[in-house]
């Protein structure tokens, strides 16, 4: 699933090709017309990324909400309008661009009560400036649950997804077990800017990369990672490769439902 470093380009790359001006909107599958009549021919006047939603803002308070969860893409291009290829829930038609959406979890007109719902239930997302960490720390420290899900529990940290979440841990050294109650303050801080400091190379980037200047493929004279995720990474999918620090096997184990790597010298 993207992280929400993908989301917040995907924002401004929307915001450059479409913001300022009407879009034709529609929905070529079907399952989006009514959604897209609400739409159709509006100014877009501003696109947002909240965590690992997309909002792009039409004028008439009308908010066009996309979560492209496990499956969902978007593709883009210069007219001529191709003919619609597979499941397009969703097609925009700029002055210069088109846009197509296919297979998202979520794509719905919503009015603003709805919106700010969704801010509501959503934690602080790293990227955002208007970000408060402070306001995830009570939630952390009341948990007995392990840290590693109150990082991608969206409604504590918002955009924080399953990279980011092993890596961050890996670089402070933490057990991915440390529950929520034996964090302080300061390290809550030091996690966050980190996070939020990661995050940001990932949006300058499009890729995401964890390693220190020491851990390179060229510091270290290796081989650059090859994943399909991309990216120079300490754990996550280096499963029984050896940790870029120590050289113990990295570890795999399922936690909260969802895949852990560690390194159990480095991380214990
Ligand atoms: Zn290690």
């Amino acid at each position: 699933m993207p992280e929400g470093h993908t989301i917040h380009r995907l924002a401004t790359r929307h915001r450059e090709l479409f913001a300022g001006h009407p879009v034709a909107v529609s929905s070529p599958q079907g399952r989006f017309a009514s959604g897209a009549a609400l739409l159709d021919g509006r100014l877009l006047r501003d696109t947002e990324a909240y965590g690992k939603h997309l909002l792009h803002h039409y004028e008439g308070d009308r908010t066009l909400h996309v979560h492209l969860g496990l499956y969902g893409k978007f593709t883009e291009g210069e007219p001529p309008l191709p003919d619609p290829v597979g499941q397009v829930r969703m097609r925009m038609l700029g002055r210069t661009h088109w846009l197509d959406l296919r297979g998202p979890t979520a794509c719905e007109v919503l009015e603003p009560p709805a919106v700010e719902a969704l801010r509501g239930r959503l934690g602080a997302d790293p990227l955002r400036d208007d970000a408060d960490p402070a306001r995830a720390y009570p939630r952390i420290k009341s948990s007995t649950k392990p840290l590693f899900a109150l990082l991608l529990d969206q409604s504590i940290v918002a955009g924080c997804g399953l990279i980011y979440a092993n890596e961050v841990l890996f670089r402070a050294g933490l057990s991915p077990l440390t529950p929520g109650t034996a964090v302080s303050r300061d390290l809550w801080t030091a996690l966050w800017d980190d996070l939020r400091a990661l995050m940001k190379e990932g949006v300058a980037r499009g890729r995401i990369d964890t390693v220190h200047t020491q851990h390179t493929p060229e510091a270290m004279s290796r081989a650059p990672r090859v994943d399909r995720h991309g990216g120079e990474v300490y754990v996550y999918r280096r499963t029984a490769q050896p940790c870029l620090v120590c050289g113990t096997p990295i570890a795999i184990g399922p936690l909260a439902g969802r895949n852990l790597y560690w390194c159990p010298t480095c991380q214990c």
